[in-house]
Parts: structure tokens; C-alpha cells; sequence
């Protein structure tokens, strides 16, 4: 079984939280606090993000490392394959695995913006680094005993900005499930009709790994604009308006928070087998949206340590 995503085998819903790595000293110093905050809640796993093209690799294996040696949490890298040689990508994956790392989410990333046509790099989509991740598995098991990588991949409620349905969507997440997926976590949404909606096609279309919502708290309007361009789909106006006209930070955070709490109540009630959350490096929403929703977690954090090889 993989720890990652035992949510199923615990009985508890799965719970993980979404982390960057820092851009200078100030920021690295929030991000502990943080970290050290989540560390009570027990979660599941923490993610980390990669930027695509592998421009922030070096603070990204080192938060890993960080996490790894340095905590009670289990990291997930997030790894993208636009731009990159599939030799620098079986280096990272080998520099990820090698740290004792033993969670990749898989993704393609995007291009960086004003540039056109078809992302450059060897791997066109997400699913041939689902490919590439499971090749190195079992050269490292054959060698090394390296033991089983879990992989995550991205799922979208609200379609993929450059999909032409939700049917191509959904055919995409089962030939990731086919190429060697574990599980999956969703783009942002607002609505959670669209993640059951999701959930159904995926379902019906042979889909049987976990898909879990990708939870952001909707605190605040300026962020809340700016995700929903990035993931290409329309804000929820009512939650924008009760933001936009709270008379202060405290009524704005409360409003929020309660929203937040709806939409991941509904997504659990609609067969969430957990939540991820959208920390933005920031503990109090995601705590106050954890207290709120009363969540049945394991009593003790539960990481068995994988020792690093080199
Ligand atoms: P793919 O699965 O490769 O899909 C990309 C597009 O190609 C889609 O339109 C899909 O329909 C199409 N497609 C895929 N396979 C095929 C095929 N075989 N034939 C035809 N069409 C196909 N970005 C970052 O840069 N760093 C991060 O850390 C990061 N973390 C993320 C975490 C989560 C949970 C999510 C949901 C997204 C994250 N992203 C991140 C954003 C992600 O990189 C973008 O959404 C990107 O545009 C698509 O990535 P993907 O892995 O879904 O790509």
C-alpha cells in the first residue's frame, strides 16, 4: 500500500496541504512557521511545487530534503516535464528518489507566458513522465531496491483551458491511470457540482484511482481573480461579492473561511476521499478551514521513514 493515499485503508479522509518553495530569507522563514503549524494536523503528505522548466529546482529538492530529515511529514515533489530533456528529467526524478522522496506528482507545466505554439521539450504530455517515473522504478528496483514511487497526477473539474471536452479531460486521466498513476488532485473549482460531475465521468469512463479536490481557501478577492485566470476558469461571483463588500479583514477572513468550508463539505459529501489544500505558504486559513471542518484524523502522525540512498 502506498502511504500517500491510504485514505481508503485508514478510514479517514485523506488530508494533504500544498507548499512553494521560498524566493528569499524572509519568505523561507514564513514557510517553517507554516510547516510547523500544519506538522499538528497530521496530514497525509505536503506538496511541493516545481516551477516549470525546473527554474526553482535547487529550493525545491532542498525544501524536500528539508522536509524529509527535518520534520514528521511526508513530501510529494511536484515535478513538470515542459522544456526539459528527458535525460535532466531522469536526473531529477533520480535526485528526488535518491533524497527519500517517495511521492511524484507528474505534470507537464506550461509554458512560460508570451511564448506560443506547443510547449517545448522531449515529453509532450504529463502522462509520458507518468511513463519515464515508472522506467526508473524498475531500473533503481532491479539495482537498488529502490522501492515503489507513488504518483499523483492533475485532474480538472472545470476542463483544461486547452482541452477541446470534458470527454478528452477524462480520457486523458485514464491514460495516466493506464501509464501508472496512483491518484489524482484537481485543479481549484468553485462549484462542487463540477468535481461529482468530474468524478462520475471519470468513474464511468473506467477511472478507479482516488481523485481528490484541490481546496483553496476563498479569502481573498485579489487571489481569487488571480487563480482562476491562471487555471482559465470563472471566478464564483456571489463568493467574490460577499468579499469584496466586507467592511473589514476579520468579517472578510470569517465570510470566506465559511465558503471554503461549504465547497470542501460538498465535495466530501458528493465521495471526496480527502482534501488537498491550497496553503499559498500560509497556515491560519488552512487551520481555521481544518477546525471548522472537523476532519477524523489518526492520532498521531504517521510517516515511516525512508532512508535516503545515494
Ligand atoms: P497534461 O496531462 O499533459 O495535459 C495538458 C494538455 O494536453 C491538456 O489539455 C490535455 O487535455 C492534453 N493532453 C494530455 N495528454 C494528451 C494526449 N495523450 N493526447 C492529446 N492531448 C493530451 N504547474 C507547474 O508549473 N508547477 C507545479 O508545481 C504545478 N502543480 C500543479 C498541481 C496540481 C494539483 C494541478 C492541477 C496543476 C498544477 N500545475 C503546476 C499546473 C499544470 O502544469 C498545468 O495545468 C498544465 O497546463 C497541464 O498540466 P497536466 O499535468 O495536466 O498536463
Amino acid at each position: 500500500t502506498l502511504p500517500y493515499i491510504d485514505a481508503e485503508i485508514t478510514n479517514h479522509p485523506a488530508l494533504s496541504y500544498e507548499l512553494f518553495p521560498p524566493r528569499n530569507a524572509q519568505a523561507e522563514e514564513t514557510l517553517w512557521r507554516t510547516i510547523r503549524e500544519l506538522e499538528s494536523t497530521a496530514p497525509d503528505y505536503v506538496s511541493v511545487t516545481y516551477g516549470a522548466g525546473g527554474s526553482n529546482q535547487g529550493t525545491a529538492l532542498e525544501l524536500l530534503e528539508r522536509l524529509q530529515n527535518e520534520t514528521r511529514l511526508r513530501p510529494l515533489a511536484h515535478l513538470t516535464c515542459v522544456g526539459s530533456s528527458g535525460v535532466e528529467l531522469a536526473r531529477t526524478i533520480e535526485a528526488i528518489i535518491g533524497r527519500g522522496v517517495r511521492g511524484i506528482l507528474a505534470l507537464r507545466g506550461d509554458a512560460p507566458a508570451g511564448s506560443s505554439g506547443r510547449p517545448s521539450g522531449e515529453l509532450r504530455y504529463a502522462q509520458q513522465l507518468v511513463e519515464l517515473i515508472r522506467r526508473i522504478e524498475r531500473q533503481r528496483t532491479a539495482h537498488l531496491a529502490a522501492g515503489k514511487v507513488a504518483i499523483g497526477v492533475a485532474a480538472y473539474s472545470s476542463r483544461h483551458p486547452e482541452s477541446p471536452s470534458f470527454e478528452h479531460d477524462v480520457e486523458v486521466l485514464l491514460a495516466k491511470q493506464s501509464s501508472g498513476a496512483d491518484f489524482a488532485i484537481t485543479q481549484i473549482f468553485f462549484d462542487a457540482n463540477d468535481y461529482s460531475s468530474l468524478l462520475r465521468r471519470a468513474r464511468q469512463a473506467g477511472v478507479h484511482i482516488p481523485i481528490i479536490p484541490g481546496i483553496m481557501p476563498l479569502t481573498s478577492v485579489r487571489r481569487l481573480d488571480r487563480l482562476a485566470q491562471l487555471a482559465g476558469i470563472d471566478v464564483d461571483l456571489a463568493v467574490r461579492d460577499r468579499l469584496a463588500s466586507a467592511g473589514d479583514d476579520s468579517t472578510r477572513q470569517r465570510i470566506g473561511i465559511q465558503a471554503t468550508v461549504d465547497l470542501a463539505n460538498a465535495a466530501l459529501d458528493a465521495g471526496a476521499p480527502g482534501l488537498h489544500v491550497y496553503t499559498f505558504n500560509e497556515h491560519v486559513s488552512a487551520l481555521q478551514l481544518l477546525e471548522k471542518l472537523q476532519l477524523p484524523r489518526p492520532a498521531a502522525p504517521v510517516r515511516h521513514k525512508v532512508l535516503a540512498r545515494a
